[in-house]
């Protein structure tokens, strides 16, 4: 079967390697259908990500078919239709014990430091598998992932319908948060420099959007909360500025959610958030999300069709990647097995 290794940074090609095989009996063997290139795929194909080790066959959003089930599975059977999780944990440690996998001591990670899904098939315990509907069309499904990262972050702030949330960025990851957010019943409010992100959050269910450079964020956020200050705050710049900013803005008893990973120092007084007993809290990953947003995408609380700006086959990579460093695209996915 084919795969698409990745050897060292900028250098990816299509390989012939051995026909995958379920190994224990809590295995399904699943038929590949598409992959997404996400932005963690990028940086480990630029050589800027901290956690890859190489050589490595990228992809964790990944969806396919179930072509073969071990002895002991239950919850699959053949041609299911399949999303896989992005992760592996030990079961073993504090984290795992106490619901929050995600950050397993000994993490493992699809396409980042264990083998993804840019192949023809793959097998992964059944834990580590959801169904997801027939009438999903594959390319679509691969979205759920990202959508999962975006739910993730909404229930490490406690989201709730009173909320007024603020979604720092309205890029792919902000308009991912905003749409579930929207489910939640939540006010959003969202800032970015870039007016046509800003026309896109509205449409998505923002209720107000601040152009960062033309206004005073600031003092909109204020007039928009009465002076409260958001409830939550979540975080998709991702920079040292930004975490001050929210810590900054957010109102009492509220909450700032971090999703980023730079290794830049950011300098807030500790007074900032004792004084409002300000929850920071981080949010990686996912835990138990699959299903819940396969059911928004089930009940088209979330459609993001023209979300994917690109589709090749896995094996026209040298183009997808084109793609890539010309920056200008939405979500790239790649096609295998296609009939
Ligand atoms: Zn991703
Ligand atoms: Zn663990």
């Amino acid at each position: 079967m084919k795969a698409l290794m990745l050897d060292e940074p900028k250098d990816i090609k299509v390989v012939e390697i051995p026909i995958e095989k379920i190994k224990s009996s809590d295995e399904i063997l699943i038929k590949v259908k598409a992959a997404g290139i996400c932005g963690s795929d990028i940086s480990i194909y630029n050589g800027t990500s901290p956690v890859a080790t190489y050589p490595r066959i990228l992809g964790h959003e990944v969806v396919g078919v179930v072509e073969e089930i071990g002895s002991t599975v239950t919850k699959f059977k053949f041609g299911d239709h399949v999303i896989v999780k992005q992760t592996e944990s030990c079961g073993e440690c504090y984290a795992c014990k106490h619901g929050r996998d995600n950050v397993c001591i000994d993490l493992k990670v699809r396409g980042v430091n264990i083998d993804g899904g840019y192949r023809e098939y793959v097998t992964v315990p059944e834990t580590s598998a959801y169904v997801i509907p027939k009438d999903l069309d594959f390319k679509t499904a691969v979205l759920i992932e990202p959508f999962t990262i975006a739910f993730q972050a909404c229930s490490r702030g406690r989201l709730e319908a009173d909320d007024i949330l603020l979604v720092y960025g309205a890029g792919a990851l902000g308009s991912s948060v905003i749409q579930v957010a929207k489910s939640f019943g939540a006010t959003i409010i969202t800032v970015d420099i870039e007016d046509e992100k800003l026309k896109k959050a509205k449409e998505l269910g923002a209720s107000y959007a601040i152009n960062g450079k033309e206004q005073d964020v600031k003092e909109e956020i204020k007039k928009i909360t009465n002076g409260y200050g958001p409830t939550i705050c979540i975080d998709t710049v991702c920079n040292p500025k930004s975490v001050e900013f929210l810590i900054d803005v957010v109102g009492n008893a509220g909450r700032v959610v971090l999703m980023g990973f730079d290794m830049n120092e950011s300098h807030i007084p500790q007074f900032k958030i004792t004084a409002r007993e300000i929850d920071v809290i981080g949010s990686r990953l996912q835990h138990e999300k699959f299903e819940k947003v396969i059911d928004l995408f089930a009940d088209k609380s979330i459609d993001p069709k023209d979300a994917i700006s690109h589709v090749f086959h896995f094996e026209d990579i040298s183009k997808a990647m084109e793609v890539v460093e010309s920056r200008k695209f939405r979500k790239i996915i790649l096609t295998f097995n296609e009939e």
